[in-house]
């Protein structure tokens, strides 16, 4: 810990209070105010005087370093900020990610299997693919079987765009 030995002194007006709270002086208010500034580790110290009242702070970091510190306070702040939107909307996305996920699966298992009696079938796979039996008749599968295909497919498109977001 530095010791402040050496400092270097220069004088102010006086420009507030620089006491701790309770030790605040009233009658060393409104003359000057002389800055100490330690040469080994630039930490200062203000005393105000006026007349034989003085009022002293104690050594602390530099009015320089107090206010890069404080601008890097305001700029995490800021930043936690960001990041707290970001988190927001990232679960926002996340939630409607998931929904649309649980609607593909759901609209995905109402999709018939088809099967023919001779062994031919044709169906969506769990990611919507339309899959079938080797030489399976895919024309002769009813209307009914690729108008439901078609709504679980699109669906899964619209899940696969939503998680592409999140
Ligand atoms: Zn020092």
């Amino acid at each position: 810990m530095c010791k402040h030995k050496k400092f270097k002194t220069t004088e102010q007006g006086f420009s507030g209070p620089v006491g701790p709270h309770r030790r605040q002086n009233r009658l060393a208010h409104g003359g000057v105010c002389y800055r100490d500034v330690c040469l080994t580790c630039g930490s200062e110290r203000l005393t105000n005087v006026n007349g034989c009242s003085s009022e002293r702070s104690g050594w602390g970091p530099s009015g320089e370093v107090r206010e890069a510190a404080e601008a890097a306070e305001a700029a995490a702040s800021v930043a936690a900020a960001a990041k707290r939107k970001a988190d927001t909307l990232r679960s926002a996305a996340e939630r409607e990610a998931e929904a649309l996920e649980a609607e593909a699966r759901r609209l995905l298992a109402a999709v018939p299997t088809m099967r023919a009696p001779d062994g031919h079938w044709a169906k969506l796979d769990e990611k919507g693919n339309f899959i079938s039996s080797v030489g399976a008749p895919v024309a002769a599968l009813p209307i009914e079987f690729f108008e439901v295909a078609e709504v679980a497919v699109r669906a899964v498109l619209a899940a696969e765009a939503a998680r592409a977001r999140v």
